[in-house]
C-alpha cells in the first residue's frame, strides 16, 4: 500500500530500500555529513587525498577504518574517548604516524563552508579539512519484517544469493540486506533478484498451466496421447493475457439436463400464451406446432447460454 492509499498488486516484490546513517552526536557533523564530513574511505578518499584528516574512533573497528584512511594522507589525526585504545592499537598508531587525540569532541569548526577544525571539550582546536566517520547503519528493512522475513543474529534480514528472503514470493536486494554493498554490488544484487524472480514467476506459471490442462482426458478437447500419458505440453500465455477457458464438450447426462433445463419453461410459456389457439388442433398437429415453436428456441437461444454457464461453472470449480 502506498503513502496516498492506493494499493498495487503484485505476484512477487522485490524491497530495495536501503539504509540509513546514524552518526555520532556531534554539534555540527550532520549538517557537514557528505561534504567534509564522510564515511566511506573506498568513495571519497580520492577526494581529499593529502589532507589533514581525522577520524572519529570509539565504535567498533573504527581503529582498523582509521588504518585504512591513513593510505589517503600523511596527516591523519584518530580522536577517541580517553583509555580505549589496547597497547597492540596503539603501537600500530604509532608506526604508522597516525595522531591521537584522546577526549570529547565538542563540536566541528568552520570558516567560509568548510570545515577547518574539531573542537574539544576542554577548549582547544585540532586543525582538519575532512573527518571520516563510522556510521551506525540502520536497514529501512520495515517492509521486510512485517511480513515476517527472518533476521539473522546480527538483526538484519537473511537473502540467499539471489536475495530470496524466508518468506515465499519476497526478495531483498542491497542495503537493505546488505551493509557493505556499493553501487555497484547493489544493483549487481538487484539483477540476480530479477532474474530469480522471473524463473519463480515462470515456474508458477508452467505449474498453472499444467493445473489447467491436467484435469480429467474428457475434459481436454482433442488429448493426444503424450497428453493422455500425462507428458503435459502446453503453451504458457503472457501474464498479461487472459487465461483461455479449457473445457470440454458436456457429458450426456449434463446434455440431458441442459434440455431439460431449456426444454421445461419453454413449452410451458408457450402452453400459457397460446394455449386456446392450441386446444382448436388434433393432439398431433398441436405437438408438431409446439415443437416447431419450441426446438430453435431450445436449441438456438437457451442451450449456448446453458453451455458459457457451464463452462463457467466449471472453471470457477477448478480456480
Ligand atoms: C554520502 C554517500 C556517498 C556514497 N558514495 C558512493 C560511491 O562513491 N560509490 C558507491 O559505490 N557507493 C557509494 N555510496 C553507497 C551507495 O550509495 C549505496 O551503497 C547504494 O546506493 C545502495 O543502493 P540501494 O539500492 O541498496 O539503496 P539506496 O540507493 O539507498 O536506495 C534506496 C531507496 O529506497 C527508498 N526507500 C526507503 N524506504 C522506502 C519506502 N518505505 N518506500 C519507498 N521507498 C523507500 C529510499 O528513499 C531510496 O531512494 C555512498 C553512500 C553515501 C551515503
Amino acid at each position: 500500500m502506498l503513502e496516498d492509499g492506493s494499493r498495487l498488486q503484485a505476484r512477487k516484490a522485490l524491497v530495495a530500500t536501503g539504509l540509513r546513517d546514524e552518526l555520532p552526536k556531534v554539534m555540527g557533523l550532520a549538517e557537514r555529513w557528505a561534504r567534509d564530513v564522510l564515511h566511506c574511505p573506498y568513495c571519497h578518499g580520492h577526494e581529499v587525498a593529502g589532507q589533514q584528516l581525522g577520524v572519529v574512533g570509539g565504535a567498533p573497528g573504527a581503529v582498523r577504518y582509521a588504518q585504512i584512511v591513513r593510505q589517503w594522507t600523511h596527516d591523519l589525526v584518530y580522536f577517541t574517548p580517553p583509555d580505549t585504545l589496547t597497547a597492540a592499537e596503539r603501537a600500530g598508531f604509532v608506526a604508522r604516524a597516525i595522531g591521537v587525540v584522546e577526549g570529547t569532541i565538542e563540536q566541528l569548526v568552520i570558516d567560509d563552508d568548510q570545515l577547518v577544525g574539531v573542537q574539544m571539550a576542554d577548549g582547544c582546536v585540532v586543525p582538519r579539512q575532512a573527518l571520516f566517520v563510522p556510521p551506525r547503519f540502520v536497514p529501512n528493512d520495515q517492509l521486510l519484517t512485517a511480513v515476517g522475513c527472518a533476521t539473522g543474529d546480527d538483526g538484519w534480514v537473511v537473502v540467499d544469493g539471489t536475495g530470496r528472503t524466508s518468506v515465499p514470493g519476497i526478495w531483498a536486494a542491497g542495503n537493505v540486506t546488505d551493509p557493505r554493498a556499493q553501487v555497484i554490488t547493489a544493483a549487481g544484487a538487484g539483477s540476480a533478484a530479477a532474474i530469480a524472480i522471473n524463473a519463480d514467476l515462470v515456474d508458477d506459471d508452467v505449474r498453472d498451466a499444467v493445473t489447467s490442462t491436467s484435469a480429467t482426458p474428457t475434459d481436454h478437447p482433442n488429448p493426444t496421447p503424450a497428453l493422455a500419458r500425462g507428458a503435459h505440453m502446453t503453451t504458457t500465455p503472457p501474464i498479461d493475457t487472459p487465461r483461455p477457458i479449457m473445457a470440454g464438450p458436456p457429458t450426456k447426462h449434463q446434455l440431458a439436463l441442459m434440455i431439460r433445463v431449456a426444454g421445461f419453461p419453454t413449452l410451458t410459456v408457450l402452453n400459457l400464451s397460446l394455449g386456446d389457439w392450441l386446444a382448436t388442433m388434433t393432439p398431433v398437429l398441436r405437438r408438431f406446432v409446439l415443437a416447431t415453436i419450441a426446438v430453435p428456441i431450445v436449441i438456438y437461444g437457451l442451450m449456448p447460454q446453458l453451455h458459457k454457464l457451464r463452462v463457467r461453472m466449471q472453471t470457477r470449480n477448478r480456480s
